[in-house]
């Protein structure tokens, strides 16, 4: 779609409502009127900012505005965060008159809409106050306000633990068995990079040991920790129990409360595997059928059975006897509403302590989009989700943790479930930003957070194996950033 922009330059917030409203749809600049363009125009008057959106979509027109007072607008990043609100609620409501529907999040965009509840609720709005103002103001529906009060208030519950200091680990493992037809991530499927498993290990090692020194000369504390993939179980025992080791003699592990490690694919899951794991002081893992319909397994190229998950679910419970989470996928290839609630009550009746329902996200370049392949509609996503929704309430889970991606299908959302007090601390505080994570390993991304400033930085690791395991030198030099970013944080404070 065409895009004009008069008077502003709130690009991004244009940009993403274009994405909520009219998925797939590229922005174009210009200057011109077309048969496919949304002219947004932002003026000051005396009392006012008004932001106004002329569409013009397949013949039809429509307008809407949103205004702001002038008197609200102190700051740039107050005026900034206002006026890009004012422009997307113009847009929304121009699209609203052309469009069948409302977008399933209304008018909010971004990947964590929990923020603004949790703003609000920390502003001293009551609960029924803040979950009433995103009704209003983003046009949510009653489901989806509730999902996000109740994320919101884990959030706040583990911004009221935390300490200054306290960070999360993540540990990524690229390597996978094989590739599901969804996935872009860059693992290696183990059948063409075996060979570079132990060379990837003695260079996470190097890693590991200096991130330690870091760790201890900054004073920060390691709570939560997370080992992640690709498939982290796709190592030996053998392999595992090294790597567990190398963590803890890196990191004091004396105040950490969760440790998890991704056991994602149930053909990688072996008794002496999950042995390895209870004996390092795993505290959690992810089994993942993604769906129990066979059909469906075979249609996202995994290469188990729902009969092999079922065994290593079994297999977890005797042998590991930690938290179990397990991942389901709504709207995969030749799912169906019936199905993904066949899938969602046996993992009810498993009993396990997390239950993550993602939706799907359609990413270039993976086997499902290369191929065209036919999935789930909008309609049939919704009564799959509503049925997650209805049946874990039902059963005692709460949602913990919520995020959106680009593409989902049909533009819902990923939701953590879990038993009262089963919380995994290591999801809330990456997916509210609560604290520093330090990560090594392929792919893996350091988010360095300040506090008290909100600044956040990124460091990321490479993420092929074998371009991480050549760059290593690099990758140690980068962890001089991070002693630069706390101190940084040390002199803003000073200078307060
Ligand atoms: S297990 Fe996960 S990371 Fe590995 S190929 Fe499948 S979706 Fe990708």
């Amino acid at each position: 779609m065409k895009l004009l922009l008069k008077g502003h330059d709130y690009k991004y917030a244009a940009e993403q409502m274009l994405l909520t409203l009219f998925p797939g749809e590229k922005p174009e600049y210009t200057d011109a009127e077309s048969d496919s363009s949304a002219e947004i125009s932002l003026t000051e008057g005396a009392e006012y900012a008004t932001a106004v959106t002329k569409l013009f979509r397949e013949g039809k027109r429509a307008s809407g505005s949103a205004k702001v007072r002038l008197s609200r607008l102190t700051g740039k990043l107050r005026r900034d965060s206002l006026l890009s609100m004012a422009v997307k609620l113009s847009f929304y409501r121009a699209a609203m008159k052309l469009l069948p529907e409302k977008p399933a999040w209304g008018a909010l965009t971004g990947i964590r809409p929990g923020t603004i509840m949790t703003k609000l609720l920390e502003s001293g709005l009551s609960e029924k106050a803040a979950v009433s103002e995103m009704k209003r103001l983003y046009f949510l529906d009653g489901k989806r306000a509730s999902l996000l009060l109740d994320t919101s208030r884990a959030s706040i519950k583990v911004k009221e633990e935390l300490e200054k200091g306290d960070i999360g680990i993540y540990v990524g493992i690229p390597f996978c068995p094989t590739r599901c037809a969804y996935c872009s991530f860059v693992s290696q499927s183990v059948q063409k990079s075996m060979k570079l498993i132990p060379p990837f290990l003695d260079a996470l090692e190097r890693e590991l040991r200096e991130l330690g020194g870091v760790v201890r000369e900054l004073g920060l504390r390691p709570v939560t920790v997370y080992i992640g993939g690709g498939t982290p179980t796709t190592l030996s025992p053998e392999e595992l129990t090294r790597l567990i080791a190398a963590l803890r003699e890196a990191f004091d592990f004396s105040h950490v409360r969760d440790f998890s490690v991704e056991a994602g694919r149930p053909d990688t899951i072996t008794a002496e595997k999950l042995d390895a794991l209870r004996n390092g002081g795993v505290t959690r893992i992810s089994v993942n059928p993604q769906s129990t319909s066979d059909e469906v397994l075979r249609a996202i190229g995994r290469s188990h059975t729902a009969e092999d998950f079922r065994n290593a679910y079994r297999l977890a419970r005797e042998r590991f006897g930690g938290e179990i989470n397990t991942d389901l996928i709504a709207g995969l290839p030749a799912d169906t509403p019936e199905s993904f609630a066949a899938s969602l009550r046996e993992m009810i009746a498993l009993g396990a302590e997390n239950i993550t329902v993602h939706t799907l996200s359609l990413k270039k370049g993976t086997a499902i989009t290369l191929g065209n392949v036919k999935i789930p509609g909008k309609a049939e996503v919704a009564q799959m989700l509503e049925t997650a929704i209805e049946e874990l309430r039902g059963a005692g889970y709460s949602p913990y943790y919520l995020y959106r991606q680009k593409n989902m299908s049909g533009g819902f959302e990923n939701v953590g479930w879990s038993k009262k007090g089963r919380e995994n601390l290591y999801n809330i505080v990456i997916m509210e930003e609560l604290a520093t994570i330090i990560a090594a390993g392929g792919g893996a991304s350091t988010k360095l957070v300040d506090t008290a400033s909100g600044r956040i930085e990124r460091i990321f690791d490479y993420k092929y194996p074998k371009e991480y395991i050549e760059g290593i030198e690099k990758t140690l030099a980068d962890k001089d950033k991070i002693r630069k970013f706390y101190r940084e944080a040390e002199n803003e404070i000073q200078d307060r």
